[in-house]
């Protein structure tokens, strides 16, 4: 029987069940999953040279006939070595796989075979080639000799594998045609490759510019579709009802005045940005940016007291309780000279006019009153909660881009007046350059804090790449301690790796080893670890005793959420700092400066690399977020600057360069055109609903 794009994959040669299994692991189970499994990069091995011309580092391919084959097992070092010699018109090669014994059983003497991969050159052994790709000479060669797709694999499949499993799907496509969900004329307009022509062209393209025809087309297809969620979006929430909340410039004045700080510039056009939109009877949808400290609680706090004025509830939603418990502090302080009631409502802690319940007692009684206060607050899963509102007016949310449609109809199923929809505030400590968000979250409004308010004292950021340098910060380190003042010392991983690659020398930190190390260099300090894997009760045990001051120095990977407010804490330390995008790192150093103490923050590197001294001295002088994630937009894509957390939606984004202009600035007019008339265009409008669904589930 002739296999066809819906057949199984078992159906290929040389998937049994156990790999068919794995595969299914990366989501493919038909021939035509497995062609839209697309490759993480390309390596080019296309420049076949002779063995006498081959040189140190650069990756080639050489051609030649087995001269001989050794096997050698080293039992001290517990290793084998599969050894050849290969032959060509001009000289000869070793070549060398370490434990890979079973080469020596594929490769006879007399074999002709194409090896990729980089030679190296050592005293003692002279020019040899280790690890490289081989294959069998032939006319179109997969693994070698040519531009090679790099797919992201799991345990248990290997390159070689998916390609060879890749091959056979494509001589299967090769009678067919991939249905295009884009009409030609649009493939014409866009100068775009059909969609047969891109997944050939991406998996096993013959030059670069195959590579980027195929990223170009494949890359607008996910933009496009991006696009038209974004107008989608925006068309829905347009008609949709809400409650208008009038401008009342007395009250607003008089509350700013009253604050015991003058508003920057940004901070009034913000405010200024929410009061217009929620004149609206329409539902407001705004996204607000600003680097930590910017001051967007007290921005979201001007929305709240409109809506109070209009009789309406707002709440306010955190990603953590202690980020809660953080804002309900803030809000009673900002709100002190009002009549506004606040409520809190987590999970632990239920409270609302200074009166608090431990967990436990809270009796509907106390669940009524806390409901019925203008102002709630809480975290995130106080949608899934069985709470019964008044009247909603505003849905504040922190650090959360974008709040799912269907997240939002919860909401106002919660609320008596569910005719309306609330109005919707986003507020975010990524500082995503403008151009980035207004294509990722084209369906927002966005209104951006760009300045600091004023008398900010600078945190001095230092790089430590020598160990004088590093006993340097110790003593510091060591000083702030007995000053009585909290560290922070983050490093990128958990557990330290077994590190079988015999060849790097990898010292990246681990909690486990820095703790050790931290331990025993500061035995009079009280340390505790604080790492994803723990319990999050656990979690928020140890933060809030490092909250109370009890913990000393908290060892931490990038969970010590955005926001937390220590004021006591001086000093942040990140170990492996190359290892982080910079506004990664930004977001990290904003963990301390956060009271009228001088703060220190420390970015610790090994790498030898240039490049990255180069980002971390650029880092070390710039404390404008903005700019630092603009840097690594540029050098590094987006992926560092939403940080790992928040890259949810940004993985639909494989193959779009999202900093393309060109790419960016033709999906957007296709989208309008299509939108304009959508149901000319039934195949995108299918799968508009099917990712418009996707997108509400997240
Ligand atoms: P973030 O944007 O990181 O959420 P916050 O809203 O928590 O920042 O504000 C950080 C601190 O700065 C708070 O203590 C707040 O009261 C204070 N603040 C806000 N705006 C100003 C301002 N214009 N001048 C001085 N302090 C301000
Ligand atoms: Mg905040």
């Amino acid at each position: 029987m002739a296999l066809s794009l819906s057949s199984k994959v078992d159906q290929l040669h040389g998937v049994g069940p156990a790999i068919h299994k794995r595969l299914q692991r990366l989501d493919i189970s038909t021939i035509l999953e497995l062609l839209f499994y697309f490759p993480k990069k390309h390596d080019d091995y296309s420049d076949v040279i002779n063995i006498t011309d081959a040189s140190p580092g650069s990756a080639i391919t050489v051609c030649g006939e087995v001269t001989a084959v050794r096997k050698r097992q080293s039992w001290k070092r517990r290793f084998s070595l599969t050894e050849i010699t290969l032959r060509d018109d001009s000289g000869s090669l070793n070549i060398i796989w370490f434990n890979q014994p079973y080469i020596a059983n594929q490769l006879k003497k007399g074999d002709r075979i194409y090896a990729s991969g980089k030679v190296s050159n050592s005293k003692k052994y002279g020019q040899q080639m280790n690890n490289p790709m081989f294959e069998k000479y032939k006319q179109t060669t997969t693994h070698t000799a040519r531009i090679v797709p790099q797919y992201s694999l799991t345990k248990g499949i290997t390159q070689k594998q998916l390609r060879y499993y890749m091959r056979q799907a494509l001589d299967i496509l090769g009678e067919e045609t991939l249905p295009d969900w884009l009409p030609e004329d649009m493939l014409d307009t866009y100068d775009l490759q059909t969609m047969t022509s891109a997944v050939q062209l991406i998996h096993f393209p013959d030059t670069w510019q195959d590579v980027e025809k195929a990223q170009y087309r494949l890359g607008f297809d996910e933009l496009l579709l991006v696009q038209l969620f974004s107008r989608a979006t925006r068309d829905d929430i347009a008609s949709q009802q809400a409650t208008s909340v009038p401008f009342k410039g007395q009250l607003i004045k008089d509350f700013v005045a009253a604050l015991p700080f003058t508003l920057t510039q940004a901070q009034r056009k913000a405010a200024w940005d929410i009061i217009k939109d929620m004149q609206s009877d329409h539902p407001m949808n705004r996204l607000l940016e600003g680097d930590v400290g910017s001051g967007k609680t007290v921005v979201a706090a001007i929305g709240m007291y409109s809506v109070y004025h209009a009789g309406l509830q707002s709440v306010l939603m955190a990603p953590t309780e202690i980020l809660a418990e953080q804002h309900y502090k803030t809000l009673l302080q900002v709100f002190n000279y009002t009549d506004v009631s606040i409520g809190l409502w987590t999970r632990s802690l239920r409270t609302s006019n200074g009166k608090q319940h431990a967990m436990g007692v809270v009796n509907s009684d106390s669940q009524h009153s806390i409901m019925q206060c203008d102002i709630i607050i809480g975290t995130h899963a106080l949608i899934q909660e069985s709470i019964s509102l008044k009247k909603l007016g505003l849905a504040v949310i922190d650090e959360q881009h974008r709040f799912g449609v269907r997240h939002r109809k919860r909401l106002r199923e919660h609320s008596d007046n569910n005719s309306t929809t609330p109005h919707l505030l986003s507020m975010t400590a990524t500082p995503i350059p403008r151009s980035l968000a207004l294509t990722v979250y084209g369906d927002l409004e966005l209104s951006i804090l760009n300045e600091l308010p004023a008398g900010r004292k600078p945190i001095t950021t230092q790089m430590v790449s020598a160990t004088p340098q590093r006993s340097a910060m110790y003593s510091h380190i060591n000083e702030r301690l007995l000053a009585g003042d909290q560290i922070y010392i983050v490093v990128p991983r958990i557990e330290d790796e077994g590190n079988d690659k015999a060849e790097s020398k990898d010292t990246m930190a681990s909690i486990t080893s820095e703790y050790e190390r931290i331990s025993k260099k500061f035995p009079e300090a009280t340390i505790a670890e604080l790492h994803g894997k723990l319990k999050a009760a656990e979690k928020q045990r140890i933060m809030q005793e490092f909250v109370s001051g009890k913990i000393h120095i908290l060892v931490a990977t990038t969970v010590i959420e955005v926001g937390i407010d220590v004021p006591n804490a001086t000093m942040m330390i990140i170990e492996n700092a190359d290892r982080f995008g910079l506004a990664q790192l930004h977001q990290l150093r904003g963990r301390v400066g956060r009271s009228d103490k001088q703060s220190f923050c420390y970015v610790c590197t090994d790498g030898e690399a240039e490049r990255s001294k180069e980002r971390l001295d650029f880092f070390t002088n710039t404390s404008d977020g903005f700019a630092l994630a603009e840097f690594d937009l540029e050098s590094r894509g987006p992926g560092d600057v939403f940080g790992r957390q928040q890259s949810g939606f940004l993985s639909h984004f494989k193959m779009a360069k999202l900093t393309d202009k060109v790419l960016v600035k033709a999906t957007r007019e296709a989208a309008d055109t299509i939108f304009e008339n959508i149901t000319h265009y039934p195949d995108i409008k299918t799968r508009l609903d099917h990712f418009i669904k996707q997108v509400h589930l997240e």
